[in-house]
């Protein structure tokens, strides 16, 4: 029998780019909404076709801007979901959104449809801070999204970025202090990476240090009233992001959209699939455990160390470094605060 899987759904629009972004995602003032569905719908159908009607624990729209949606379109989707799976009675349903694109009707429309969680693109709660971003809202927009989310009784997050030009750890901690009295109980801190072919990689900027960078995260660990539970991300008790956990812990999970990948289970074989074009392929036990590691390091939970993630871990390196690495009963490793300091050299010696 097929194990349950995650779905992942790729909407690729913006209505601008932003200054750092380097996702796959369009600028499209007016988007093909019937040629998204149509698209979506048929990746679904040869999908279900493929793994059977199997139990979906958790759906996220991801994006690019899903909230530019029309609701119709998402309904539209969400019943061919239904139909093709077996879309679990409690199944987590996350919406990401950008504030200004999006209004009360609006948000109760999706709820209506199924949306449970909103994951809002908050980023600053400055507006000269979110105007050199580039992002087109301002921080009134945020905080009235934020607002009709609280008012609705929606699982709410929020994603910031941190690590400016010229931010310094009192500026992120005054920043936290924000998000704690917003009551908000989850929220992403993502430190802002420059990446070539973007605004921001063609401008020189004069970033903080890596050790001011490494002040900053351990500002946010200590300041924000929310628990860590992966590299950026914190959330209050039972409120974690559960498709990204499960994710992170290895479950399989079908990625749909022209932007999006998974990694799917058919009798005990992994496969690498992709929803553009419909394609998918064998991976070894071996690249499927370096996966879980990767991912599962990310997260206080940690790796669970099954015979295939046990093979391939350097343990002599995880023995000799109590300071990084966490060993929990024997059963799984996770990394320490220090470790998620330096995490991607302890990832490269821990599967090294
Ligand atoms: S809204 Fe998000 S996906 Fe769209 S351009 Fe900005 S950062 Fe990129």
């Amino acid at each position: 029998m097929t194990v349950p899987h995650n779905i992942y759904i790729h909407v690729p629009f913006c209505i601008s780019k932003c200054n750092y972004c380097a996702f796959f995602s369009r600028a499209c003032a007016c988007p093909n909404w019937n040629k998204y569905e149509s698209d979506i719908i048929n990746e679904i159908l040869y999908w279900a076709k493929l793994l059977g009607r199997v139990q979906v624990p958790t759906v996220f729209f991801g994006g690019g801007t899903p909230s530019l949606m029309p609701v119709q379109t998402f309904e539209k989707i969400m019943s061919v979901l239904n139909s093709a799976f077996c879309i679990q009675s409690d199944c987590e349903i996350t919406l990401e959104s950008n504030p200004g694109t999006i209004d009360y009707n609006k948000l109760v429309g999706f709820i209506n449809a199924g949306v449970n969680r909103l994951s809002i693109g908050v980023q600053s709660l400055d507006d000269n801070k979110l105007k050199f971003l580039g992002r087109r809202h301002n921080v009134t927009d945020a905080m009235t999204l934020i607002g009709f989310a609280h008012k609705l009784n929606l699982r709410t997050s929020a994603d910031f970025i941190y690590g400016l030009p010229g931010e310094t750890t009192d500026t992120v901690i005054q920043l936290c202090k924000k998000i704690n009295s917003i009551g908000l109980t989850h929220c992403s801190m993502y430190e802002l990476t420059i990446e070539p072919n973007t605004p921001f990689g063609k401008m020189n900027l004069d970033m903080p240090s890596n050790d001011e960078m490494a002040n900053m995260y351990n500002a946010i660990y200590e300041t924000l009233n929310l628990t860590r539970y992966e590299v950026s991300n914190y959330s209050a008790p039972g409120n974690e992001c559960r498709h990204n956990a499960n994710v992170w812990d290895g479950q399989p999970y079908i990625g749909i959209g022209r932007g999006a990948a998974g990694r799917i289970l058919i009798d005990e074989q992994w496969y690498e699939q992709r929803g553009a074009g419909m394609q998918f392929e064998k991976i070894s036990n071996t690249d499927r455990a370096i996966e879980r590691v990767i991912t599962g390091l990310r997260t206080k939970r940690g790796v669970y160390l099954d015979t295939d993630v046990q093979k391939i871990l350097n343990m002599q390196y995880v023995h000799a470094h109590p300071e990084l690495l966490n060993i929990t009963n024997n059963e799984r490793i996770s990394a320490t605060n220090r470790g998620m300091l330096v995490l991607d050299e302890v990832i490269l010696n821990t599967v090294g």
